[in-house]
């Protein structure tokens, strides 16, 4: 790829914002119907509806919910994808927004009906334009909150049907300057792995703890003791989190439980710290543990990987945003993300980049009072667009 970028587009930001008010009110609807990871039925029909009233050959059903469309214009042999997660949350809105879920218990608190709105609207004007040359496939991925969508959709052939030779995604995120762009070559999310624990004790009366094992006491030390993984076994240069975000054990004041469950998060970006701290957390845990005569019963589980930026395609996600936005939409200092995304897996399988687009003041993601903001769509839809258009035209190679 030259280190060239195209000339700013203007009339391309006009154009889709002048046409935004369709994909804002799609938007709404779809956050009025959110539906949960491996049920986004009433998403995908909406979704593959639109697309072949474009021109898109779709298909439906990659990987379970997942809709895949694609367009070939001209005769180039250049090929892109473009990613949108439909999915929401089992989170209960408390936004009282007009268009508010009216899905018990289900939220889209992430802004993935705000994802699928901001690629369809650049999917309506690609179309309409045709001003490519190559082929663009549109990914409408099911179950990225339960980081199983893209392994399905892999796992269901995505890129054996559906060649590409880039991929690229993008995640809104509150608290960064809204249409600002964090665009970087390697680690921009972490991975993640989740430990499962039960310490066994030995219950009994609260006023007789010497005649019990105190699975409570037990547990607080070692959850004191864990804080030593990252300040003590991680490379003070590197990231890594250790947060034990639930604890049970017990139910009245005066009794001394059997058992105390606990369930750990951990996150990281590079595989060596992944495997320090498979190393370091369980076998702390295990030490304190058994040095307080209690056993721990220890489940630790892998999740996904850290999603790493193909550098070419971070530089090239970088000129379309200068491209259209000017060098000021790039966020000065941006740096990684220690929360987590499958879209990891499609960067295993092709070159690609993950774009993190500012959001706004706004309550954060999987807050119940997280608001996607709607003023982000046609930016955005905008930038896909650009991309596409550089991507696939020979010269941008
Ligand atoms: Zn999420
Ligand atoms: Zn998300």
């Amino acid at each position: 790829m030259t280190l060239q970028s195209p000339p700013p587009q203007p009339d391309l930001l006009a154009a889709l914002a002048g046409g935004i008010g369709e994909f804002v009110a799609l938007r709404q609807d779809l956050h009025r119907h959110p539906e949960l990871s491996r049920e986004e039925h009433r998403t995908a029909g909406i979704v593959a509806g639109l697309l072949r009233g474009w021109g898109y050959a779709v298909t439906a059903g990659v990987g379970g919910t997942g809709v895949v469309a694609s367009l070939q214009e001209g005769n180039g042999t250049r090929s892109l994808a473009l990613r949108a997660d439909m999915d929401a949350l089992p989170i209960v809105e408390a936004t009282e927004l007009p268009f508010a879920s009216v899905a018990k218990g289900v939220m889209h608190a992430c802004g993935h009906d705000g994802h699928t709105a901001i690629l369809l609207a650049a999917a309506k004007h690609l179309a309409e334009t045709r001003a490519f040359n190559g082929r663009l496939v549109l990914i409408f991925q099911p179950a990225e909150e339960i980081g199983a969508g893209a392994r399905a959709m892999i796992a269901d052939g995505l890129f054996k049907r559906f060649p590409v030779d880039a991929v690229f995604g993008l995640h809104n995120w509150p608290g960064l300057p809204a249409g600002q762009w964090g665009i970087l070559p390697g680690p921009v999310m972490a991975g993640i792995d989740q430990v499962l624990l039960t310490v066994q004790g030995r219950g009994g009366h609260g006023a007789a703890p010497h005649e019990t094992v105190d699975p409570v006491v037990t547990t607080a030390h070692a959850i004191a003791a864990l804080q030593s993984v990252v300040s003590r076994n991680i490379d003070p240069q590197d990231t890594a989190v250790v947060t034990v975000g639930s604890i049970h054990g017990g139910e009245a004041s005066n009794v001394i439980p059997d058992t105390v469950e606990a369930k750990l998060t951990l996150r990281y970006f590079t595989g060596a710290t992944q495997d320090i701290l498979e190393a370091r957390v369980p076998g702390i845990l295990r030490g304190v543990i058994e040095a307080f005569g209690a056993t721990a019963d220890l489940t630790y589980a892998r999740g996904f990987s850290p999603v790493v930026n193909h550098a070419p395609e971070a530089a090239f996600a970088r000129r379309a945003v200068e491209g259209l936005f000017g060098p000021a939409a790039l966020i000065d200092g941006f740096r990684p993300r220690t929360a987590s995304e499958d879209f990891a897996f499609f960067l295993h399988e092709r070159p690609g980049a993950f774009l993190i687009l500012g959001a706004g003041e706004c309550a954060p993601l999987h807050s119940p009072r997280y608001r996607f903001n709607d003023a982000i769509i046609a930016p955005a839809a905008a930038l896909w667009v650009q991309l596409a258009r550089d991507f696939l035209t020979g010269d941008a190679q």
